[in-house]
């Protein structure tokens, strides 16, 4: 297939290589210089998304937030310059449910099919292809697209019409922002009592508290490395998608409003580029205790 990626950073640099992998011929445009490793794998460096929409079948997109999805469809050089009837735009990107639905209202009038298509599983799902992927959009459109989705994930729903799959990973933010913020807490908790916590973070993987953030995310925070990975800045943005849903929808998150006040915190402190486990650090601040510090140096702490 002649596929078009926008956007090559820390997830689509990874996911567009898979695709070249498998033999597919792409077209590639990114703000940025194209890596080097994309080209040498036979992917095309273009000018602009414009010549990426013209010259391919499927045109992906997998850029930071709602408004860099609206510039590269929509902008001066974008995907609907480039368009022409049949062709299916894939955003992989998290972004606005409500925004999703105009723009696929918008190329839909180009007659082209539009599949919002985010992801879950981070940088190591995307260098792994184990992606959990959640589409929303037309049937006979994610039948065509799929074959590249496998490539990509391992979890492929289509879970209803455009929109659907940008709530689903809205949900999906949700889950995650405050298992980090309770694998913090029950980290932190385990440190200052005195526990080594990479064992305490062992013994609980085969129980009922296991998750993949305690895995991944326990063991950044237990090693110190903050290195992103998904930044706080991108969590900011999905809790604000999730926060100003709750508004329209009359519906109370307490827990996701009050784990976004640590992120602000967080960015307040200078962490907007931080992993996102980096949120423990906001927690160690309020409580004068870090995680790998020795409790028993610690006096008084009632
Ligand atoms: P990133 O900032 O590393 O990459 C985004 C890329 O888009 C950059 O290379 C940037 O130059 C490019 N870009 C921005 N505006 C553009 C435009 N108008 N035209 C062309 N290119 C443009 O971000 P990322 O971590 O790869 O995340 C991408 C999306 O995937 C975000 O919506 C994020 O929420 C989502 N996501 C990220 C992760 C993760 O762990 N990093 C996991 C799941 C989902």
């Amino acid at each position: 297939m002649d596929v078009g990626f926008i956007g090559l950073g820390i997830m689509g640099r990874p996911m567009a290589a898979h695709l070249l992998d498998a033999g597919h011929r792409l077209f590639l445009y990114d703000i940025n210089p194209v890596a080097e490793d994309l080209t040498a794998k036979g992917g095309v460096a273009c000018q602009s998304a414009a010549e990426v929409a013209g010259k391919a079948d499927v045109i992906i997109t997998m850029v930071p937030d709602t408004p860099h999805v609206e510039a590269a469809l929509f902008g001066p050089n974008g995907v609907a310059k480039g368009l022409s009837s049949g062709k299916i735009v894939v955003d992989m990107s998290s972004i606005a449910p409500i925004e999703t639905k105009r723009f696929a209202s918008e190329i839909n009038k180009l007659g082209c099919d539009y599949l919002d298509a985010p992801v879950s599983g981070g940088e190591v799902g995307a260098k792994a292809a184990s992606l959990t992927i959640m589409v929303g959009g037309p049937e006979e459109a994610f039948a065509k697209v799929k074959p590249l989705f496998e490539l990509m994930g391992k979890n492929i729903t289509l879970v209803g019409g455009n929109g659907d799959g940008q709530t689903t990973k809205v949900a999906n933010q949700i889950i995650v922002a405050l298992t980090i913020e309770a694998v913090a807490e029950a980290l932190l908790f385990a440190a200052k009592a005195g526990a080594d916590p990479a064992k305490v973070r062992q013994a609980l993987m085969g129980g009922f508290a296991s998750s993949k953030i305690l895995e991944l995310h326990g063991e950044r925070m237990i090693k110190r490395n903050f290195e992103p990975g998904f930044r706080i800045e991108l969590h900011q943005k999905d809790l604000n998608l999730a926060l100003q849903g709750a508004r329209s929808l009359n519906l109370a998150l307490p827990n996701t409003a009050s784990t976004q006040q640590l992120f602000n915190a967080c960015v307040a402190q200078g962490g907007a580029r931080w992993d996102h486990s980096g949120l423990v650090r906001i927690l160690e601040t309020m409580t004068g205790f870090e995680i790998g510090q020795n409790a028993d140096a610690i006096s008084g702490g009632d």
